[in-house]
């Protein structure tokens, strides 16, 4: 029987990975990592790592690989929580990253990266507008689509909340490390033949039948 999925999700801040990850994960029942939401968890929990990765998060920049690595290389070890399919999103976000999750899955290796592609003047306008639950970052909301009830989560009852790094300041600073240290990745996993693009303009519905019919027609070339 073929494998699950094995994908890494490459995009913009505000592209929707979040959004289409957690709907991939469902579709076809694999494990969803976001290094953003599992250091947010940590830095509610208080631990010294969250609080750690948390002054790096708030000001917009990158938490520092080792701090990373040691975290991710946990969840990726083989008969961990990544052993049977998954989808990576987050991570890798540089060069140096994407060198060591190679390392990593040399047993597993990633089946497609999907570069979930939308401009930046649309990622700004959909950041200002991002609203999230304060117990769990993957329940997303915006201005334009609030929760039922106030600013209460629909799916946990959490406060609904501007995310300390949707700032303006933050969130160009931000774009710019993309540019400058996470794009390159999309040369990089298109010379070893792994990319696919995919427009992330439009309905989420839509969007996830994009991604559904790209993944499905990389894997049938494998
Ligand atoms: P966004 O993609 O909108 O920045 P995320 O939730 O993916 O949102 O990440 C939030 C923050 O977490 C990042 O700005 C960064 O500080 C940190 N982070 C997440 N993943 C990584 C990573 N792979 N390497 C370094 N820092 C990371």
């Amino acid at each position: 029987m073929a494998h699950k999925p094995r994908i890494v999700l490459l995009g913009k801040q505000g592209a929707g990975k979040g959004t289409q990850a957690k709907l991939l994960s469902r579709h076809y029942d694999i494990a969803h990592l976001s290094t953003g939401d599992l250091f947010r968890a940590q830095a509610l929990a208080g631990t010294a790592f969250g609080l750690e990765a948390k002054r790096f998060m708030d000001g917009g920049d990158l938490v520092p690989d080792e701090i990373v690595m040691g975290v991710i290389e946990e969840c990726l070890a083989p008969g961990g929580p990544l052993a049977d399919g998954f989808i990576l999103d987050g991570f890798p976000r540089n060069q140096l990253q994407a060198e060591q999750l190679e390392q990593v899955l040399t047993d597993r290796p990633i089946d497609v990266v999907v570069h979930l592609d939308v401009p930046r003047e649309i990622v700004v306008e959909r950041l200002s507008a991002r609203r999230v639950c304060e117990n769990n970052g993957a329940h997303i909301y915006s201005v334009n689509k609030p929760p039922s009830r106030g600013w209460i989560c629909d799916e946990c009852g959490g406060n609904v909340v501007q995310r300390d790094d949707d700032t303006p300041e933050a969130v160009n600073k931000r774009l710019d490390l993309y540019d400058t240290q996470t794009s390159p990745l999309i040369a990089f996993y298109n010379a070893k033949g792994l990319l696919a693009v995919v427009n992330g303009v439009g309905h989420p519905d839509h969007v996830l039948e994009r991604l559904v019919s790209a993944i499905d027609v990389a894997r049938s070339r494998r």
